[in-house]
């Protein structure tokens, strides 16, 4: 059997690639309601689930992390199925381990991450809110580390205070942590903590990874990644979305679309159903990966909006060689734009009218 390496064992040599942003493609491949946002996937079509974690394995992630986002106490209370809590749980970190073992024969099996994330109950000023945030951290937690869990992934802290009270519960399981928060559209965290500041106390707190996840472009997140791999000796990860956010549109939240948009959104924002157009191409990730990795910042992924085809991008930046890689472009052989010896100088000729 092929040894398996830690997370830090990887991130110490070629790096590691962490594949996000389920709700976004669950929902895009109709097992998901929009706006509301809760991974019921993984107890009603479990397949669609493995599916997709399948895909982001072919096309490079080391990590498959089980889709609990947003599986928390909280949200199930808001959709009136609590009672789903645990089952939902157990069910997504399951189906993250059943894949993260089933690789070919002769290739280092995957870590199985267990997540949590922002609660949006978390009240600076309310400790009640406090205690129950960390007491859904606990259980949330508690299942991870039943199921097997390889590594523990908190992420989308945008409360800094949040931030570490989630590391504190993962790190009591022993497990290797990471931590990203997510700074709003007003580039500091909620309860005022600067994201540098934020990374810089969570490296002390114990955390393995510090860096950003969500809600930020690679334009508006590297700049904090590449501060933040300045100021800190642990490991950083960078997991942007894959949209054109900019300094006056920092997020993706309030991200307009360009103006020949003729059809908007019934509810009035892009965000998150209309955001097709804004996004990056698999260049603008690729550049963004290899900005990242070219500084050592080596947990790398896509967030919200990721598909198979941009972790492939990550993968070649750093080298690996997953399946997909087979399928990468060859625009020798198009038809009209080869370079081919095959194709017709007259279709070729025909290339900048078609
Ligand atoms: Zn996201």
């Amino acid at each position: 059997m092929t040894t398996k390496r830690s997370l830090v064992e990887r991130l110490n040599q070629e790096g590691a690639i962490c594949a996000e942003g389920f709700l976004f493609e669950m929902e895009r491949r109709g097992y998901l309601t929009a706006g509301e946002f809760v991974p019921e996937v993984a107890l009603e079509y479990p397949e669609a689930l493995k599916n997709l974690h399948k895909d982001f394995q072919h096309a490079g992630s080391d990590i498959v992390e089980a889709f609990t986002y947003n599986g928390h106490r909280e949200k199930m209370r808001v959709i009136g199925k609590e009672d789903l809590l645990e089952p939902l749980n157990r069910a997504a970190l399951k189906i993250a381990k059943e894949v993260a073992n089933d690789v070919s024969e002769g290739t280092e099996p995957n870590l199985m991450a267990g997540n949590i994330s922002n609660t949006n109950i978390w009240n600076p000023s309310d400790q009640n809110s406090q205690k129950e945030v960390r007491g859904m951290f606990e259980e949330m937690i508690g299942w991870a580390v039943d199921e097997g869990a390889d590594m523990l992934v908190g992420e989308t802290f945008y409360f800094a205070e949040e931030a570490y009270c989630a590391l504190e519960v993962m790190k009591s399981s022993g497990l290797p942590c990471v931590l990203t928060i997510a700074p709003m559209g007003e580039n500091i965290m909620r309860d005022g903590v600067t994201p540098l500041d934020t990374c810089k106390e969570l490296e002390q707190l114990g955390a393995d990874v510090v860096g950003l996840n969500c809600f930020r472009g690679p334009e508006t997140m590297l700049p904090y990644i590449k501060d933040i791999r300045a100021n800190v000796k642990c490991h950083v990860g960078a997991l942007p979305i894959p949209y054109r956010t900019s300094e006056k549109q920092p997020t993706f939240f309030n991200l307009d679309d360009y103006d020949n948009c003729k059809c908007a959104a019934p509810h009035g924002r892009t965000f998150p159903t209309a955001l097709d157009p804004l996004f990056t191409n698999r260049y603008e990730i690729r550049k963004f990966m290899q900005d990242c990795y070219d500084i050592e910042v080596k947990y790398l992924g896509v967030c919200c909006g990721a598909n198979p085809m941009l972790i492939r991008e990550v993968a070649d930046v750093m080298g690996k060689n997953p399946p997909a890689m087979r399928f990468r472009e060859n625009m020798s052989n198009h038809f009209m734009y080869g370079t081919n010896k095959r194709i017709p100088e007259h279709i070729k000729d025909y290339g900048d009218k078609a």
